[in-house]
């Protein structure tokens, strides 16, 4: 799989784009990891990955989307956000999420890429603003990978994504980074309605033939004002993922990320470990995208290191869920997130306000913590990566839940049904 895969990647990519992905992320990414494990075995937390919502706005309408589309646009302005990078960089962090809303609606993400080359920014978006334009523009700056999400085949884009003839917009997108000889990656949210469309060997080579470089597969999150919980997918559904991606990993040439295991295939929560927090559209400091509460914000004289490393409301938050579970606070266990809310006295920080009330209404359910379930990575690549730079960080060493009882819970639960539906997807 490999050979293929740097041989496609070599002669597809621009070569600034390749010195960039190999310096900047590759090196100074690894650097950024290791300084993270040190500031750890002294007891001081700043996350080498930093995610950051720079505006809420988006021309779509997703199900289950947890952002304000709908609200007033917000945009961190640039200095906002080259004051944030900055402090960030003086950590000794290379790499940034960039998300939103849609990023290429921000006014002034352009000049943000342009004035951090030794940065490497994965920017998250639904690929509809990318023009031929836009993309060299990016090829030319090397310091960027688009990472486009693809929610389905032409009719269940267009119901995921609540927007017409979707599928064909965003590949028109993926086609110019492609042809622009950007690195560039696909992202799905597997849910019901696509995991039979796109969790296939199938679709995969199809991304291969079209020249996309990485694939990352995350898990529908039944999160925000419109949660679509029907949308779930069910434990024994989370485990085929699972097997899929490490099965594929080692048969298609293609890369396949994700951030929920490491190389043992235990499951992990980047939030508890720290290796990750969220900056959201007006600037909280969030312990992750789906928990859209904060104690600090970005804007904050201290600078972004200080306000950071001294965040009580964050540690708590890393420690308490990595006490209780190795996956998915938010899903697995909204009282406890509510508890650390209310303990912080933490602001919702949502345009609609109603981010208390959506927690009330979650019904605890699993996520990627299925013990008795793990799989291994097969792939000598993403073994050895994951074991010294992607792994739990000891986050979990007094996690309390037995993983025993759990284990015996799940294997009642996904025993086989008459009609193949579990009887509960709660833990
Ligand atoms: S709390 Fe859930 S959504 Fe947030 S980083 Fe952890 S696993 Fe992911």
């Amino acid at each position: 799989m490999l050979p293929a895969l740097v041989y496609r990647t070599l002669r597809t990519a621009r070569p600034k784009c390749l010195h960039k992905f190999a310096w900047n992320f590759g090196v100074k990414g690894l650097v950024s990891v290791e300084k993270f494990k040190r500031r750890i075995r002294r007891g001081e937390y700043f996350p080498p990955f930093l995610y950051l919502s720079i505006l809420n706005s988006c021309n779509l309408r997703c199900q289950g989307c947890w952002v304000d589309v709908e609200a007033e646009r917000h945009e961190l302005d640039l200095d906002v956000l080259n004051r944030t990078i900055e402090g960030a960089k003086a950590q000794g962090n290379s790499f940034f999420g960039i998300l939103g809303g849609e990023p290429f609606m921000h006014s002034q993400l352009m000049d943000l890429l342009a004035a951090h080359p030794d940065c490497y920014f994965q920017v998250f978006t639904n690929g509809q603003f990318i023009t031929e334009k836009v993309a060299s523009r990016l090829a030319a700056m090397g310091n960027v990978t688009p990472l486009i999400s693809i929610e389905g085949r032409d009719l269940t884009s267009d119901e995921r994504r609540g927007n017409k003839d979707v599928l064909n917009r965003t590949l028109r997108g993926l086609d110019h980074c492609l042809k622009a000889g950007l690195l560039t990656g696909v992202a799905t949210s597997v849910c019901q309605t696509n995991i039979g469309e796109l969790l296939t060997e199938g679709w995969l080579r199809e991304l291969v033939s079209r020249g996309v470089h990485y694939v990352w597969y995350h898990t529908y999150r039944p999160v925000g004002p419109k949660m679509n919980p029907a949308l779930a997918l069910r434990p024994e559904q989370l485990v085929e993922v699972r097997k899929f991606v490490v099965e594929m990993r080692s048969r298609v040439p293609i890369a396949i990320i994700d951030a929920y295991y490491d190389h043992r295939g235990q499951a992990l929560c980047p939030m508890s470990t720290g290796i990750s927090h969220h900056v959201g559209p007006t600037g909280g400091i969030e312990p992750c995208p789906i928990i859209q509460f904060a104690a600090e914000n970005i804007r904050d004289p201290r600078g972004i290191g200080i306000t950071m490393r001294d965040s009580a409301f964050l540690k708590d938050f890393r420690e308490l869920s990595a006490r209780h579970t190795r996956g998915c606070v938010v899903l697995e266990r909204p009282d406890l997130v509510k508890e650390i809310v209310v303990k912080h006295g933490a602001r919702d920080t949502t345009l609609r306000g109603t981010a208390m009330a959506e927690l009330d209404a979650m019904t605890p359910r699993f996520s990627q913590w299925l013990p008795g379930e793990e799989v291994p990575e097969r792939h000598w690549m993403y073994r050895l990566s994951k074991k010294f730079w992607f792994s739990d960080f000891g986050a979990y060493r007094d996690t309390a839940q037995d993983a025993e009882g759990r284990a015996r819970k799940l294997r009642q639960q996904l025993q086989p049904v008459p009609n193949g539906i579990s009887s509960s997807t709660q833990p």
